[in-house]
């Protein structure tokens, strides 16, 4: 008879019943005078069983369970507290920007959440001055949703033409009026996943519409200044807009993605320009460990 506990009993019949027939088991469980019990310990103290064919014979084998290996160390959500994103340094930064642009907003003109996700459709590869130059006159023609999507693509491309790929554009403005009015009852909608269903609004366009005029911070909004400066102070390595707005949402607090990125548009249009940055005049300068620099203090 055996005296240990019944854990160790069972660890210890384990062995015996490693690769062991479904019948020499039964044989074993009667001349130990186990019984399901102990089986059920067994299986929850190290062992597992699983079933083999061994010679057309169908075996129930007794198997120490392997230890898992420990689980692989993941990327820690905690704010690093050395290196380009430091807390303190991000912290820095963003104290430079408050100090330069402390009234920093969007450039583009508009009255309405409407309004504002056209005139963000028609800024892609143009710039937002361009932009508030068409709009007034596309506005008094086509103030709302409604009127703009009886507007006809001659219309609308003539009033467009100068912001730049303006047949794509007259039909996405046209198709975002035409899907606001039939999905969204003639409003803008105020979520993410119902803006990017709209015609011409990507990602970017989504997180301007919710961040300025609904206040709503779902991203950051990352545009060719702030893809250009983020890598630039070391903010952000990815080497596309997404990669960058992912970096840039893990390393900011929330409550500055919005004013995040109007703040660094004005730089980059001020002063962190895309050839020959004027660093000699940035306040970021010496926090700014970028290769192309024109100026080290
Ligand atoms: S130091 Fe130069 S490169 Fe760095 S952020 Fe300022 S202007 Fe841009």
């Amino acid at each position: 008879m055996l005296t240990q506990s019944i854990a160790d009993q069972c660890r210890t019949i384990g062995i015996h019943f490693a690769r062991c027939t479904v019948r020499r088991q039964k044989q074993f469980f009667v001349e130990h005078n186990l019984n399901r019990f102990h089986m059920s310990t067994l299986l929850h103290n190290g062992f597992h069983s699983q079933t083999a064919i061994h010679r057309n014979r169908i075996k129930l084998l007794i198997m120490p369970t392997r230890t898992p290996a420990p689980a692989k160390k993941m990327k820690s959500d905690k704010p690093a507290t050395r290196g380009p994103l430091a807390t303190e340094r991000v912290n820095a930064i963003l104290k430079d920007l408050d100090e330069a642009y402390p009234e920093a907003e969007c450039a583009l003109d508009h009255r309405s959440p409407w309004e504002l996700l056209v005139a963000t459709i028609l800024s892609a590869q143009c710039t937002d001055a361009r932009v508030n130059m068409v709009t007034p006159e596309l506005f008094r023609r086509f103030p709302t949703p409604e009127a703009m999507a009886k507007a006809t693509l001659p219309q609308l491309e003539a009033l467009i033409k100068t912001t730049g790929f303006f047949r794509n554009k007259a039909k996405s403005i046209q198709g975002a009026a035409r899907k606001i009015i039939s999905d969204f009852g003639g409003q803008v909608p105020q979520t993410l996943d119902e803006l990017i269903t709209i015609p011409g609004a990507a990602r970017k366009t989504a997180n301007v519409v919710l961040g300025v005029c609904f206040g709503k911070a779902e991203g950051v909004v990352v545009d060719t200044h702030v893809f250009r400066i983020a890598r630039r102070l070391d903010l952000a390595k990815g080497d596309t807009p997404q990669k960058v707005e992912q970096e840039l949402m893990h390393v900011l607090p929330r409550e500055r993605w919005i004013g995040f990125s109007h703040q660094i548009i004005q730089h980059g249009r001020k002063v962190c320009v895309a050839r020959n940055p004027k660093c000699k005049e940035c306040n970021l300068e010496t926090l700014c460990r970028a290769k192309d620099k024109t100026w080290e203090s």
